[in-house]
């Protein structure tokens, strides 16, 4: 089966290798280069940042993560020599008001990720020496880890780029479906080129809605700004992921450590600015302030695929039989980017699928015509 997918994020590439890890053979449009958009800009927390917060569809699919990462490690870097540093830091979290929510969400779903304890004076310290002193209780999660994200991207690409049945087409906008009947005949680029295969996948992140007219369909994903920023401590000098107001601090195992991050909504604008970045950086020093030592080595600004709820939509699409969505991601799409494209190739393949797909289902979208 030759599969077209548009979109070389997280969610483009891991289906690409679920599809070709499973005989079929695939052709990845990007109209950018592969792994540079939301993909490369997150922070690469293998969590929902509060999972309490998020419906169960979200956090169902994100419980996956962490071990199909590892999974996903042991099988490419033996090709690639890529160690995407699964790192295993723990979280702490700090917001008071989740205390009582966090430790009773634990007792009810009993998944090790989610597995928390309060921790107080000392004990907090002794966990994390580097926080504040101002800081007296947190609730601790010891199994949450992160990923750096950059190099799992440059891992998949790699991998994929030597794959007899992959072929990449960069800097290729695919701007429109050729569509007859019920089917996608063929996609078409922006330069007029058109592609042939049987089945489509739309893995388009924050640019998803731009499907919305031609398929006569309310696509509600609008691009929603992060920004971050980095600094350069020395290697493991901040032994946790720290988190306080939705704001949060991740360390690489190298002594990067990640500063983030922002939410707004200002269209496909990745421009960094000062006033946001003077926030991160106050809310994130409040948590760590030894942290002012160290130089600030970068800073961006990426565009989340929001959708309503931050639940995906995975599956085939409304009204065409070869045609498929993995879109949607919105805070969540690095953890929940394994489970998102198994789930996408069993539906495809016709396996059994690994969650009830319902809550992703494509039905979700209304027709425009349904639109008061
Ligand atoms: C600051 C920030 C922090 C984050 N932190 C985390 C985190 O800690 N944990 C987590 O799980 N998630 C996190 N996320 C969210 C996560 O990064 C996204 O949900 C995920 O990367 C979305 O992946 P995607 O492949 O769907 O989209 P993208 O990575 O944006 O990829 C979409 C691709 O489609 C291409 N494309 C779009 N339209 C077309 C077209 N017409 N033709 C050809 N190509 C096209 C684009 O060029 C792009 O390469 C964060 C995001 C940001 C911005």
């Amino acid at each position: 089966m030759h599969i077209a997918i548009i979109g070389a994020g997280v969610s483009g590439l891991l289906s690409a290798l679920e599809l070709v890890e499973h005989g079929c053979t695939v052709s990845i449009f990007d109209q950018s280069q592969a792994g540079q958009a939301a993909s490369w800009a997150g922070g690469g927390i293998l969590s929902p940042m509060y999972p309490w917060r998020y419906p169960e569809a979200v956090n169902i699919l994100a419980q996956y993560g962490k071990a199909e990462y590892q999974r996903y490690n042991a099988q490419l870097s033996s090709r690639t020599g890529i160690d995407f540093e699964i790192h295993n830091t723990g979280m702490l979290i700090f917001d008071q008001d989740d205390f009582s929510v966090g430790l009773a969400y634990k007792d009810r779903y009993q998944e090790p990720m989610q597995h928390c304890e309060l921790v107080e004076g000392t004990e907090l310290h002794q966990i994390n020496n580097k926080i504040s002193p101002q800081l007296q209780r947190a609730i601790y999660f010891p199994e949450l880890s992160n990923i750096r994200n950059p190099r799992l991207l440059k891992s998949l690409i790699t991998y994929l780029t030597q794959h007899p049945r992959v072929t990449f087409h960069t800097e290729k906008q695919i701007v429109k479906f050729n569509l007859k009947g019920n089917r996608v005949q063929s996609i078409c680029s922006q330069d007029g080129t058109k592609f042939h295969a049987e089945h489509f996948i739309i893995a388009t992140g924050a640019w998803s809605a731009h499907w919305s007219t031609q398929l006569n369909l309310n696509i509600p994903v609008e691009p929603v700004q992060g920004q971050i920023l980095l600094f350069k401590t020395p290697a493991q000098w901040l032994p946790t992921m720290c988190m306080n107001e939705v704001m949060y601090l991740i360390p690489r195992p190298d002594g990067h450590v990640l500063c983030g991050s922002s939410v707004q909504h200002c269209g496909f604008n990745t421009q960094i600015d000062q006033t946001t970045q003077d926030n991160i950086l106050k809310h994130c020093l409040a948590m760590v302030p030894e942290l002012s030592q160290f130089p600030i080595v970068k800073r961006w600004a990426g565009l989340r695929p929001g959708s309503p709820d931050g639940v995906p939509y995975i599956g085939q699409m409304p009204e065409q039989d070869n045609l498929w969505a993995n879109f949607g991601h919105y805070r969540n799409g690095l953890c929940m980017g394994p489970a998102s494209a198994q789930l996408l190739r069993q539906l495809m393949l016709k396996q059994s699928p690994i969650v009830d797909a319902t809550a992703y289902s494509t039905a979700r979208l209304q027709k425009s015509s349904q639109i008061a």
